[in-house]
């Protein structure tokens, strides 16, 4: 295994935390996958994600699919072990949100969000388990949030598929440690990406003890150690908030 070349697939990389997630595992080494919601501005995205970390000397290949579609996923992860052999980390990354009080909220917000965050998680990790199970070892890390651990009003969309990814996250931890894969998820506050970008960062520094809004890097640091071979934690959600939730 030390000279075979760890594979990681990062799902939504085409942009904010998980195109960190992306460039950061490939300075470890990894070939990255570079998934992306196939539409024209999220490819060229990607393309350039693939770009940089080219031109830093590593190794990505960017696939578009919509992580919302079990059909095409099982399509794409075929398509990774087909032509590089193996996938050894999947960071499930994707997510959106369509926020909303309760009594406001759409069917079509709720589903949309719970689709996008959470049946994805399950339409991923099935086929690629597969694939650690047969090597016997992988590292899944699943990007939750605060807000599936401690509620937030105006997020029970959200906010109910976050905390899906940490009972999903938790389960398969138990499930497939015989096979030597470990499960983990992530938990962020408020970190400065595309998602937060029209909230009110100025006031929302305020109440986070460190001061200051996260950035997709101190994310991705954790990603990173949570992503290493023979790693010996497993179903832990890490926050990953400056201390807002202490
Ligand atoms: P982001 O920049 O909007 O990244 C999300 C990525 O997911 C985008 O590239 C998006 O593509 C992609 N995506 C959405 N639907 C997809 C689909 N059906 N198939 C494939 N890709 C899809 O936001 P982010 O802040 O980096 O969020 C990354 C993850 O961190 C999310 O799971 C989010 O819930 C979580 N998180 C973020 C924060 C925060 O404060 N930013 C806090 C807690 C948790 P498009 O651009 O086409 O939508």
């Amino acid at each position: 295994m030390s000279d075979v070349k760890r594979v990681a697939l990062v799902t939504g990389a085409s942009s904010g935390i998980g195109r960190v997630c992306a460039t950061e595992l490939a300075k470890e080494g990894c070939t990255v996958i570079i998934n992306y919601y196939p539409a024209p501005p999220c490819e060229a995205d990607a393309n350039n994600v693939v770009k940089e970390i080219e031109a830093a000397g590593g190794q990505a290949k960017a696939m578009g699919c919509d992580v919302t579609n079990s059909t095409a996923v099982n399509g794409m992860i075929d398509e990774i072990v087909k032509e590089f052999g193996r996938i050894d980390v999947l960071v499930n990354n994707a997510g959106i949100t369509r926020d909303g009080l309760l009594i406001r909220m759409s069917d079509e917000d709720w589903e949309k969000v719970v689709n996008t965050n959470f049946n994805s998680v399950f339409y991923v990790t099935r086929p690629v388990a597969k694939v650690m199970m047969k090597q016997r070892s992988g590292n899944i890390v699943n990007m939750a949030s605060i807000t599936g651990v401690y509620g937030n009003a105006g997020q029970a969309n959200y906010a109910s598929t976050k905390a899906g990814v940490i009972g999903f996250t938790k389960t398969i931890a138990k499930e497939l440690a015989s096979r030597g894969i470990v499960a983990n998820a992530v938990a962020p506050g408020f970190i400065e990406t595309p998602m937060t970008e029209k909230l009110d960062t100025a006031k929302i520094a305020e109440r986070i003890p460190l001061g200051r809004l996260g950035k997709p890097e101190d994310v991705a640091d954790v990603v990173k150690f949570l992503a290493r071979p023979n790693s010996y934690i497993t179903g832990q959600v890490i926050g990953v908030d400056g201390g807002l939730v202490i």
